[in-house]
């Protein structure tokens, strides 16, 4: 039996902050204003998967109201996604993402959270698919003051 999820995320670039996504650090001058990291494509990520298992949302299970994740890291919040999927019976089958930021450039370290992602999720590099793309000059992607992150997930039920 499989099961189906989606996600986005948007986090708003500011000075001061770390860029991460998919758990890599990505040099650049700003950063992404938010509770945790703020690693967009990592938050969608999570929304699929708990999308999938109909358990509501990452702000169902991580309140920023809570101080425990404060400049959480996402990858660790990912780690604890994957674990209740598979207490409720499911593995990862595949994920494919796209990243949506106006600069820097991410083809350089699309392989980088490939397999950072990929460790977590427990699953092979050729499940995990991330894609980058710009605002094309449009919307807040495009003027530069975003990043957004779509990710879409399938869940296989672990045979008994
Ligand atoms: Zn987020």
């Amino acid at each position: 039996m499989f099961r189906i999820g989606i996600g986005n995320d948007t986090h708003r670039l500011v000075d001061g902050r770390q860029l991460i996504l998919g758990g890599l650090r990505i040099e650049f001058e700003r950063g992404a204003e938010g509770h945790s990291d703020g690693d967009a494509l990592t938050h969608a990520l999570i929304d699929a998967i708990l999308g999938a298992l109909c358990e509501g949302d990452i702000g169902l299970h991580f309140p920023d109201s809570d101080s425990q994740w404060k400049d959480a890291n996402s990858m660790q919040l990912l780690a604890r996604v994957v674990w209740l999927a598979r207490e409720r019976g499911f593995v990862i089958g595949n994920i494919d993402a796209t990243v949506m930021l106006e600069r820097p450039k991410l083809r350089d370290h699309i392989e980088a959270m490939r397999e950072n992602l990929a460790k977590t999720l427990s699953i092979d590099n050729g499940c995990v698919s991330v894609k980058a793309k710009t605002g094309e000059g449009l919307d807040a992607v495009g003027r530069g003051e975003a990043v957004r992150a779509h990710a879409v997930v399938l869940l296989k039920q672990i045979s008994s």
